[in-house]
C-alpha cells in the first residue's frame, strides 16, 4: 500500500503582483487566485509523488475554497477532513517580490475559513483509521496560538500511536505575531523525525550554526534526518547514522519562488518513507523544488514523480 501522508492547516489562494517592488503599496496588476497555503502545497505534491494523501483544514463557502478544493480533489487527495466554513471566508494571501528576489506577504490567515479547522478526537481515530505513516506540520500553520495548539494536540496524538511528524519551519515575519510561537516550535522539535528547513529557518533557529553541528543536537532528541534547503544553492542533508549528501541546484529560470520548499518537502517526505534510497529522494526533492520556481503560482509547479524522474534523467 502506498505510504499515508496527512498534512494540516491553512487553505489559501494566493494572488501573485506582476510588477517587483511595489510592496503591496501601489496600484498594480496581481495574477491569481491560485490554489495556496503552504500545507496545502506540500500535500499536493505528496499525492502527485505517489502517496495517498489527506488534509485537515478548512475553506469558506465560496469560489475560492472551490478553487483549492477542486485542485486537491483533481490530484485524488482525500478531502474528508477539510471543514466547508459557513460563516468566515477562504483565506487568502498576496505575494510581491523586491528586486533582490525578497518577498513581503499580505495574509488574510486569522480571521478566514483557513485557521477555523477542526481537531478533535474524531480527527485522530479518523487520520489512524486512514493508515498513516507521516504527519506533516509546516511552521506557516503556526500563526496563532489557537492554531498551534490544534496542530501540536494533533501531531502529539498520532505521534503517541506511531506516526512520525515532519516539520518546516517555513517562518514568516508577517505570522510571527505569537509570543508562545517558539515554545511550540521546539516541541515539534522533540517529536519530529524529519526537519527540514530553509536556510533563512536555520540562521533564526539556530543562528551562525554549521548544519554538522545543530543536526547533532537534533539527533540527540530523536530527529532521523535534517534536510537544509538552501535555494538556488540546491539542499543538504544528513541522517543521524552519519550519512550525508549535498546537491546543486538545477539551472531554471525563476518565475516564482513561493511553493518550492513546501515541493520540496512533499517530494522527500514521500519518497523517504516509501522506502526511496536517501539520495535519490534528495535528488528528486531538488528536481521538485526547480521545477517549482519556473511557474507562477505557488502549486502551479508541482510534478509528478515520473516528470521528476525524467527531469533529473534529463529527459525533460
Ligand atoms: P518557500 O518557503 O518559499 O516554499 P523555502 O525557502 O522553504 O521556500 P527554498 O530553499 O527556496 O525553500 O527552495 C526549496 C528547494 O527548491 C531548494 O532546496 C532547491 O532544491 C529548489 N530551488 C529553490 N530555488 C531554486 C532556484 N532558483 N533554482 C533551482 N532550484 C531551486
Ligand atoms: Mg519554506
Amino acid at each position: 500500500m502506498p505510504v499515508g501522508i496527512a498534512s494540516i492547516g491553512e487553505l489559501l489562494v494566493e494572488f501573485v503582483s506582476t510588477e517587483a517592488g511595489g510592496g503591496h503599496r501601489r496600484v498594480g496588476t496581481y495574477t491569481g487566485p491560485f490554489p495556496s497555503g503552504a500545507p496545502g502545497i506540500f500535500i499536493d505534491q505528496a499525492a502527485q509523488s505517489g502517496a495517498r494523501a489527506i488534509f485537515v483544514g478548512a475553506v469558506g463557502r465560496d469560489a475560492f475554497g472551490e478553487v483549492v478544493l477542486q485542485r486537491l480533489r483533481e490530484h485524488g487527495v482525500d478531502d474528508s477532513l477539510i471543514a466547508v466554513d459557513l460563516e468566515l471566508p477562504t483565506g487568502s494571501a498576496f505575494v510581491s517580490y523586491n528586486a533582490d528576489g525578497s518577498r513581503d506577504f499580505v495574509y488574510n490567515i486569522l480571521h478566514s475559513a483557513a485557521a477555523s479547522f477542526l481537531v478533535d478526537d474524531a480527527t485522530v481515530e479518523r487520520l489512524l483509521g486512514f493508515g498513516l505513516d507521516v504527519v506533516h506540520v509546516s511552521g506557516s500553520a503556526l500563526a496563532s496560538p489557537e492554531m498551534a495548539r490544534k496542530i501540536l494536540h494533533l501531531c502529539k496524538a498520532l505521534h503517541e500511536n506511531g506516526v512520525r511528524v515532519s516539520f518546516d519551519p517555513n517562518i514568516r515575519k508577517e505570522l510571527l505575531g505569537d509570543p508562545g510561537y517558539f515554545g511550540i516550535v521546539n516541541q515539534l522539535i522533540d517529536i519530529c523525525s524529519m526537519f527540514l528547513p530553509s536556510d533563512a529557518d536555520a540562521e533564526v533557529l539556530f543562528p551562525g550554526e554549521e548544519l554538522e553541528t545543530y543536526a547533532a543536537s537534533l539527533f540527540a532528541k530523536g530527529v532521523e534526518y535534517v534536510v537544509l534547503k538552501q535555494g538556488d544553492r540546491g539542499a543538504s542533508a544528513v541522517h543521524r547514522s552519519g550519512e550525508h549528501h549535498k546537491v546543486a541546484a538545477h539551472k531554471v529560470q525563476p518565475a516564482d519562488p513561493t511553493g518550492a520548499g513546501d515541493c520540496f518537502c512533499g517530494t522527500f517526505v514521500t519518497l523517504i518513507s516509501s522506502g526511496f534510497a536517501f539520495r535519490e529522494a534528495l535528488e528528486l526533492a531538488n528536481a521538485a523544488g526547480a521545477l517549482a520556481v519556473k511557474k507562477v503560482g505557488p502549486m502551479e509547479g508541482n510534478s509528478t514523480l515520473a516528470t521528476l524522474k525524467a527531469f533529473v534523467a534529463g529527459r525533460a
